[in-house]
């Protein structure tokens, strides 16, 4: 009958959104015991200048190494965790383990370069964002200038007014501010008038497949130029060749950062490296 037909349907999808939710808060069990046993941790990549021959900065990436060894690349779970909002525990996590290894090495007299994190655009919608994150800085004390956060292009769909506050309180509390992906995605040149950054990292995407010819390479050299005169550092980031780096030195870009000089390195290899370069 219809009666029963109707009842059937509201069985299946009731059992289908009570497997959902189980589904979830399977995930979302997972994640909290990977995180408490330790399975996420952080690689650093160096910045370099343009002649590859110093490293002046470098990038904090979130690595989930589980039981066995398997690593899972953050371009799987980051949007994943984006979802459910355990980003925000993950970027609070790998914040602060950047800021107690750097403590660490300033207490030990070790050479330390500016280290930039990554701020989820879900992270950034967060009330507490800012204070949170200047409480970690403090307790860790933390001198202005070494840690910047890499927010990404993104945000510009946010809130422009409130973004543009962020960033400032951002600036004041001592943070250096970098937009990331610049050029991936919503043309944002007109939105960094109210927004003190001081880094955009041009996406890696601009370097695929370009000459020093084509309009990606025109775009490039105009954004780099527009940077200067805002008085704003430019980071290529992926980049792999020879060629691409005589372009970005060429259009003046003032950092590297990408597989030509350096990959990720667990932590030890990377401290090593400083004090190699020291
Ligand atoms: P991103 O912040 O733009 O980081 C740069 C990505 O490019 C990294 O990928 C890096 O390993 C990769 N890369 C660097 N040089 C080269 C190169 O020469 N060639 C190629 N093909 N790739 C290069 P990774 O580590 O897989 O991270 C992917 C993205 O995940 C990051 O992109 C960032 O958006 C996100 N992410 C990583 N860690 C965190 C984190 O702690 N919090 C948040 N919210 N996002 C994170
Ligand atoms: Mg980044
Ligand atoms: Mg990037
Ligand atoms: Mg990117």
């Amino acid at each position: 009958s219809i009666k029963n037909g109707r009842s059937n349907q509201y069985c299946q999808y009731d059992s289908g959104m009570r497997s959902e939710m189980l589904r979830r808060s399977e995930i979302e069990a997972v994640m909290e015991k990977a995180l408490a046993d330790g399975e996420f941790t952080f690689y650093i990549q160096p910045k370099y200048d343009v002649d590859g021959s110093r490293v002046v900065g470098a990038e904090a990436l979130a690595r989930w190494i589980q039981p066995g060894g398997k690593m899972v690349s953050p371009g799987e779970f980051i949007p994943v965790f984006e979802q459910n909002q355990f980003i925000l525990q993950l970027d609070e996590y790998i914040f602060t383990r950047v800021c107690e290894r750097l403590r660490n090495r300033l207490e030990q007299g070790l050479p330390v370069v500016t280290i930039s994190v990554n701020v989820s655009r879900v992270h950034v919608r967060q009330e507490d964002f800012v204070s949170t994150y200047q409480a970690i800085k403090d307790r860790c004390q933390i001198p202005d200038g070494l840690i910047e956060l890499e927010l990404t292009e993104s945000i510009f769909l946010e809130n422009l007014d409130r973004i543009g506050s962020i960033i400032r309180e951002l600036r004041a509390a001592g943070f250096g501010c970098s937009i990331d992906d610049f050029g991936s995605g919503y043309s944002s040149l007109n939105a960094l008038k109210g927004m003190p950054v001081n880094v955009i990292k041009l996406d890696r995407e601009f370097l695929l497949n370009e000459g020093d010819t084509g309009k990606g390479a025109v775009i490039v050299r105009s954004i780099i130029q527009m940077a200067k005169k805002l008085d704003i550092e430019t980071v290529a980031e992926g980049v792999e060749t020879p060629e691409q780096l005589a372009f970005l030195k060429d259009a003046g870009c003032d950092m590297i950062q990408g597989f030509i000089f350096s990959r990720p390195l667990p932590e030890p290899d990377f401290a090593r490296l400083l004090e190699e370069d020291a």
